[in-house]
């Protein structure tokens, strides 16, 4: 963001200058993803692949998310709305589509691959209060397009890509993303040509009762472009099943764009085919040509590692089902990291997974057992408040006493806490304070957090060091006594309980160094039954795949 010393490189009329002190221009490249036609139209799925795809010609990238909400960050986001809250290392709570950027370009983002338009405004009327705009009217041009390219180039000075590849979210000709749109366009201008590439991602209609694809909609998506003063470079078609040239003609025609640049990207099996699709369609040399650069010697990511991935997940047989249970399993993007985290570790194992979803909240001891019915394993995800809580206790009851492969992740973990406090320890009213105050506490709020009283961005959030026991099952698993995990969270074990909870046979594998708070705990004599206090599915990553569900889903193999 801008700092006050880079208002010395500022023009004397605005007090302001989008160039970051430093910033050397012609050196690094943009690329610009936007959408039209609808949302969700995989933006995202499509930047990752990008990125990764970039990676194996050895290009260094750095991508960045635009989201166009006022919440300055994701944290206080409904992911039932929304999709799942992503957490960085550095703590920054963020759209969902950093976990995929994270997991294609297998590697860890931070607060400066991400940028909201409550960041940016905040940012703004915090320095109109400090007297930093000397007098004058604060406008979106230059000072809100001026904010967002001045965060982009600080990002290029920073951290030296080659690429700068930027996702505009939401839709072109949405109110809150127009001052991003503007921003670009400036930037392109700028930046001069052969710097910047601009993608635009549409959707080609097949209406049901026609049966066939239209293309207006994408016209007129692409014009709204346009109209911006945004010429893109290259199409990029998502449809349900192939389109015919002729419908590329129309885009094509349309929007200047050749129509060897119109690619059509078509609903794929997995989104670990889309690098190897983009490749096919040669989209990594359009763009290579289009700004001038040349393929590097080293890749960055090895092309031969993520084919091989691909083979083994189409190659992969042997079929396992997996239950997860949960208060947002009408939507699958609120657990979007689990999902990936599980379907990018089962090919390692040659497993193929289906998934079974279950709504705890009528869950109860006399459905359990039908509802486990030739389930292999059980995920217990995060989650907050009270719904369905006694349902998922229920499940770890039976998972436990059954054998039955168990992983419980942040809430999970703590819900297993609980249940061991009343059902094996005899602690009948243990519960979690977040939940209600009780006389068995097992579960309470993190002495620090104790005063809080703001919600967004207080969590005891982002990556953490922690030192693993030796001879435990985290320490076989992760084969390292520290390790660093990621934590989103108010709660945790009162350590007033750990010395009961130990005594009866609870192992806490994995404790953060110097404070009492337990992060991994585990059982002895059931093939796997462990909690993390942590996500462990937010470092999952396909060519990095996380210990903690390679071991879970060996152990549902070994069920099997
Ligand atoms: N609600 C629990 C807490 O705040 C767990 C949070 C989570 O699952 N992310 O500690």
């Amino acid at each position: 963001m801008v700092r006050k010393e880079d208002l010395a490189n500022k023009t004397p009329d605005e007090f302001f200058s989008s160039f970051p002190e430093g910033y050397i221009s012609n050196k690094t490249k943009y690329i610009i993803v936007t959408g039209s036609v609808i949302s969700g139209v995989g933006k995202g799925t499509f930047t990752s692949s990008l990125c990764n795809l970039l990676k194996w010609n050895g290009l260094k990238v750095h991508p960045i998310k635009f989201d166009g909400y006022l919440n300055y960050d994701a944290g206080t986001l409904n992911p039932f709305r929304h999709g799942e809250v992503f957490v960085l290392d550095d703590g920054t709570e963020c759209d969902l589509d950093l976990g995929s950027y994270e997991r294609m370009t297998n590697q860890n983002l931070t607060k400066d691959n991400y940028l909201t338009s409550g960041k940016i405004f905040k940012n703004i009327v915090d320095k109109e209060r400090a007297g930093l705009y000397l007098g004058r009217d604060v406008q979106f041009v230059p000072h809100v397009s001026g904010e967002i390219k001045h965060f982009i180039r600080r990002c290029a000075l920073n951290y030296n890509p080659d690429i700068v590849i930027v996702e505009v979210g939401g839709t072109v000709g949405d109110l809150e993303n127009s001052y991003f749109l503007e921003a670009m366009r400036e930037l392109a201008y700028e930046e001069k040509k052969d710097n910047v590439c601009f993608v635009n991602v549409t959707y080609i209609l097949k209406p049901g009762t026609l049966g066939e694809h239209k293309s207006k909609a994408a016209q007129l998506g692409i014009r709204t472009l346009m109209e911006r003063g945004i010429q893109p470079n290259i199409i990029v078609c998502r449809s349900e099943g192939l389109i015919k040239d002729s419908i590329k003609e129309k885009i094509s025609i349309s929007s200047n764009v050749p129509i060897d640049r119109v690619i059509n990207l078509h609903d794929v099996d997995t989104i670990y085919d889309i690098p190897l699709f983009l490749k096919e369609k040669e989209i990594d040399k359009m763009i290579l040509d289009t700004l001038g650069l040349k393929i590097k010697e080293n890749y960055l990511i090895d092309p031969n590692e993520w084919k091989s991935l691909v083979t083994k997940i189409n190659d992969s047989n042997k079929n396992i089902t997996i239950a997860i249970t949960g208060k947002y399993t009408g939507v699958h993007d609120s657990y979007l990291s689990i999902l990936n985290a599980v379907e990018h570790s089962a090919p390692y194992l040659n497993a193929k997974i289906n998934l079974k979803w279950i709504e705890t909240t009528n869950l109860n001891k006399d459905n359990v057992k039908e509802e486990l019915k030739n389930i292999d394993g059980v995920i217990v995800p995060g989650g907050f408040g009270e719904r369905g809580v006694e349902g998922k206790i229920e499940y770890i009851r039976y998972c436990r006493e059954n054998k039955i492969p168990f992983l419980g992740l942040c809430y999970g973990f703590q819900m297993a806490v609980i249940e061991f406090a009343r059902n094996v320890c005899d602690l009948k009213n243990a519960n979690t304070t977040e939940i209600k105050q009780t006389e068995d506490p097992v579960v309470y709020i993190l002495p620090e957090q104790e005063e809080i009283k703001d919600l967004g961005g207080t969590m005891r959030l982002g990556g953490f060091d922690m030192d693993l026991k030796k001879n435990t099952l985290a320490f076989r698993l992760y084969k390292n006594n520290k390790v660093r995990e990621r934590f989103r969270h108010r709660y945790n074990v009162n350590p007033k309980y750990i010395e009961t909870l130990e005594k009866n046979g609870m192992i806490f594998s994995g404790v953060a160094p110097e404070k009492k708070i337990m992060q991994i705990l585990e059982l002895k004599d059931h093939p796997y039954f462990l909690g993390t206090q942590y996500h462990a599915e937010f470092t999952s990553k396909p060519l990095n795949p996380s210990p903690i569900f390679i071991g879970f889903i060996e152990a549902c193999l070994n069920k099997k």
